[in-house]
Parts: structure tokens; sequence; C-alpha cells
């Protein structure tokens, strides 16, 4: 059964479960709702870099803190598409476009990011775009260009929130996603963890994502990598541990999410994102780089597929339950 109604209470009593208990229920969950052995592909590009006026303290690309990015004015069409169909030859089937700004404005940048958006959808991609604030014109004219997802996560809890950015506030991201919502685009939305928050807020970020009229579509659960000359850039490296329960808890509250694994992949053993699999994880990005930071390449993802018994989803494919389940009574 698919809920919106989860309360705090029972997302900590998930939450807190002893591990491999939270895994094997996760797992229980998964098999009942998703093919287990499909997994998406989707692959990044920051089609603009850097220089963002925005102060999130885990992003090299925020204007203020001193990194080493390269800051690169939005590409052309035309190499966005180049990167697109080599994306989908090598196997990915979502192509994802992020630019580094506080909102979209309407100008010749949003033109070219409209063209981008219809050059992808041709390509057969499921596209999808993470660019800041839209407006519900700005949506709309998104949706009609053939954007498929728009991506605009949560980072953490609302409470925590103002540690980690403030140029805008939570209530601008939840109306930023009630527009894209309206508009008829899937969601994707997530957060990270290792930002310094502690698990009750892990547990509210939680319960706002799967307390939405609608689950998103799409969960990345993100592991911070904490990047030099950012505020974070002494934060601890995340447990898996820690990954594992929340993607395990991601996968019971929003059972026919897509969960993806996302940034932090590059630091994991393929035996630690096997456990990921198992509880519930069932999307990926691949290539080398999200956005700025390292990812494993598409070969090194084949590999592991091909170890762990896994296949990349078709694009367009909504999750479905096994046709037979005989997994009885899961109660989660
Ligand atoms: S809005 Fe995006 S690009 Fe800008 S600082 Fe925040 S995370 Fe980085």
């Amino acid at each position: 059964m698919i809920r919106n109604n989860w309360t705090k209470k029972e997302i900590q009593v998930i939450y807190e479960m002893p591990l491999l208990e939270l895994v094997y229920r996760a797992a229980t969950v998964h098999r009942l709702h998703n093919r287990t052995a499909e997994v998406q592909v989707c692959t990044l590009l920051s089609v603009k870099t850097g220089g963002c006026s925005e102060d999130c303290a885990y992003c090299p690309q925020a204007a203020r803190y001193h990194t080493d990015i390269q800051v690169h004015p939005l590409m052309q069409t035309e190499e966005v598409l180049r990167y697109a169909e080599k994306a989908k030859t090598a196997g990915s089937t979502r192509f994802c476009m992020g630019a580094a700004w506080r909102e979209v404005r309407d100008n010749r940048d949003f033109d070219r990011v409209l063209e981008m958006v219809k050059g992808v959808n041709a390509l057969g991609m499921e596209v999808c775009c993470t660019l800041g604030m839209l407006t519900e014109s700005q949506a709309n004219r998104l949706a009609e260009a053939g954007l498929y997802a728009y991506n605009h996560n949560l980072d953490t809890s609302a409470d925590y929130y103002q540690e980690i950015i403030t140029t805008r506030d939570y209530d601008d991201r939840l109306n930023t996603l009630e527009k894209v919502r309206k508009a008829g685009i899937s969601v994707c939305c997530g957060g990270i963890i290792g930002l310094g928050e502690t698990h009750e807020d892990r547990i509210n970020m939680l319960l706002t994502l799967s307390t939405l009229p609608e689950h998103p579509e799409s969960v990345p659960i993100n592991a911070l990598v904490p990047i030099q000359g950012t505020p974070l850039e002494k934060n601890p490296k995340v447990d898996i541990w820690e990954m594992v329960r929340m993607i395990a808890t991601a996968r019971i509250l929003m059972p026919k999410s897509m969960v993806r694994l996302s940034a932090g992949r590059a630091e994991m053993s393929i035996p630690e994102q096997a456990f990921c699999f198992m509880a519930g994880a069932n999307s990926i990005f691949a290539g080398e780089k999200l956005l700025t930071t390292p990812n494993p390449s598409f070969e090194e993802d084949q590999q592991m597929f091909d170890l762990l018994g896994l296949e990349a989803m078709e694009a367009f494919k909504t999750a479905k339950a096994p046709k037979m389940s005989t997994l009885g009574s899961a109660t989660l």
C-alpha cells in the first residue's frame, strides 16, 4: 500500500530498527513493488558550471567559496546533445542537465535549455533538468518542450535547512516542487546526509518527502562528498551503514519511487553498493562525473551489474510489481 500519511513516530520506529531487520523489510517491500534486478541508469551533466549566487554549504559551485571548480557558461546545445548520445550509447536512459542557477530567468539561456530538452527528448531518453527555482510559466514551458522530470532536492530537514543554506528557505523548495507537479512533470527530490544533521533531521526530511500529496517519482539519497574550500570541507566521511539505513527507510516509506544511490558512490566498494541495492536502491548516476564530483565509469558499473545480476532499466518504464509474489505478508 502506498501511504502519504506516515507519522514521525512510525518513521522513527522504522529508521531505528536493527540494521539487518530494516534491510530485510526494505528488501521485502522492494520485491513486492518493483523488479529488483532492474536498475535505472541516469547521467547527469553540468551544462552551466559554477558562479552560483546561492550559499549551499556543501557546494563547490557557489561563487562565494574558493574551490577548484572551472567556471563555465551555459554549454552549446550541440555539445550537450553529443554528451547525451554518448550516455545513451553507454546505456543511460535518463539524461539530467544541471545549471548552477538560483532560479531560472526568462532569457536566451532558458531558451537554449528548452532546445536542449527538445533535443534530448528526440533521442528517446527521459530528460531531466535541475535549474533552481521555477515560476509556473517556466515549469509549463519545460513540460511543453518535453521535460520528463525535474530535480529539486530538499537536501535536509526544514529545521536544519538554515544551517546549510541561508539564501532561500524550505518553502521556496516546496513551492517549486508544487509548480513542477502541477505542470505534469515527474518529481525528483531527495537529500544529502553527512551535512552535520542529526538522525532526527534525517527522519524529518523523510517525513516531508513521504507525506507530500504524491511521493516523488525519484528520491536521490546522496552522501556528502566534502570539497575543499566549502564550509563542510572537514566533515567526516559518511558511514556506509548510514546510507543503507536511509535507503532502506526511504524504500519502505515510498515503495514505488526510484530510490537513487547518488553522490558518494565513487568511494563505495561493490559489496557496499550491493548492500544499498539489497536495501532498495534501484537507480544510479553513471558516467565519470556527477556534476563536478567523480563517479564510477560506465565500464565499472557494467562490471558491477554483471557481477550482481543487475540490468539497466528501459526508459519510460514505471516501476512494476513482479508477476508473481511469493513473499506473503510484508507488513510495512
Ligand atoms: S543552488 Fe545549486 S549550484 Fe547553487 S550553490 Fe546551491 S547546490 Fe550549488
